[in-house]
């Protein structure tokens, strides 16, 4: 069981505004933390003395909450918040992510600002799973920066340059027209007008993006969208340098690792599913020699931030790494 706060504020002290405000709240507070109407144990709420016309347990019963319902006054403190109802749900659910509405937000400005976390790691190590799920759960942006390499590999490939000469390959990502966009809640990583995104999974794009991506020129083009991005929005970005280079002031950094075997066996897996035919041995090989080099390059190797939380998910599984970084997140907010 959770208690799981949150608080809203009303414009007026009136019988619909209060009706409003709690029916808001209280269905916020459901819908973030997935729950059922049944799996509530009890809210408590509590309301400024300057709202007089309802008592908000009462709204609550009115807005259809049939669990044991209680509403308190709080004590007059100077400049506090006026015309402002509290919530605390007890209920049955694994999360507990606290719901600040309208003038309540400044309460908790912590959850009301920008949301920026950053997932890090080597290939197969379930951080693209992880940034995906996490995003569509807290509602917010999901970036995937390897698919930004990769389509400036695939950029290369098909204008017949050698990702060797580094030269040929800054002048063409100078040119070329790269962006990533949104659609159904998923990236669409896109080259031009067309869209890539499956072209860019293929296993041999993989060793390809990783040498690009070396490259000073090419880092600083995608670092600077990566930013951009994730100035403008509340994301999840997954890479290898983003809680040590685009965004070392972020908030909430991970560094997701798995152990070699279990990477390569998950890559394996996805390709194979893919259609590709490929061998467990090539698949590690593969991943080892990209881990090498990708941790190994001058600029903004891959490397685990000091202040970054490691979550091995050799023995979990995606929901768990999912509520592993969840909790995490929670405990710092
Ligand atoms: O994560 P993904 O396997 O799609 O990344 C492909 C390659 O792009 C990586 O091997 C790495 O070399 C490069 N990359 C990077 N920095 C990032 C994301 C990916 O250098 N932030």
């Amino acid at each position: 069981m959770k208690a799981i706060r949150g608080a809203v504020t009303v414009a007026a002290d009136t019988p619909e505004e209060i009706r409003g405000a709690v029916d808001s709240l209280l269905s916020e507070i459901r819908k973030r933390n997935k729950i059922n109407v049944e799996d509530i144990v009890c809210i408590m709420l509590s309301s400024t003395g300057d709202i007089t016309s309802l008592y908000p347990a009462k709204a609550a019963r009115e807005c259809g909450f049939v669990c044991p319902l209680f509403s308190s006054l709080e004590p007059p403190i100077k400049g506090s918040l006026p015309l402002c109802i509290r919530a605390m749900v007890l209920a049955e659910t694994d999360i507990a992510v606290p719901v600040y509405l309208r003038g309540a937000a400044i309460l908790r400005r912590d959850l009301t600002e920008r949301l920026v976390i950053a997932l890090d790691g080597p290939a197969g190590s379930g951080k693209s799973t992880a940034a995906r799920n996490l995003a569509r759960e807290l509602d917010i942006l999901y970036l995937d920066t390897g698919a930004m390499y990769r389509a400036c590999a695939l950029a290369c490939r098909e204008a017949g340059v050698a990702v060797s000469d580094g030269d040929a390959v800054c002048a063409l990502i100078g040119k070329t027209d790269l962006s990533v966009e949104y659609s159904g809640g998923r990236q669409v990583t896109m080259l031009g007008d067309r869209d890539v995104s499956e072209e860019i999974r293929s296993p041999g794009m993989s060793q390809l993006a990783s040498e690009v991506s070396a490259l000073a020129c090419v880092r600083s083009a995608m670092v600077a969208m990566q930013r951009r991005i994730a100035s403008e929005m509340s994301c999840v970005l997954d890479g290898r340098d983003i809680g040590t280079n685009v965004l070392p002031d972020a908030r909430y950094k991970f560094f997701v690792t798995a152990s070699d075997e279990v990477r390569a066996r998950r890559r394996l897996e996805e390709d194979r599913a893919k259609g590709y035919d490929v061998r467990y041995e090539d698949v590690l090989r593969d991943i080892r020699e990209r881990d090498r080099r990708d941790s190994e390059r001058a600029i903004a190797p891959l490397k685990c931030a000091e202040d970054a939380v490691v979550v091995d998910t050799s023995d979990m599984s995606p929901e768990e790494v999912v509520q592993f970084i969840r909790n995490k997140i929670q405990e710092k907010i």
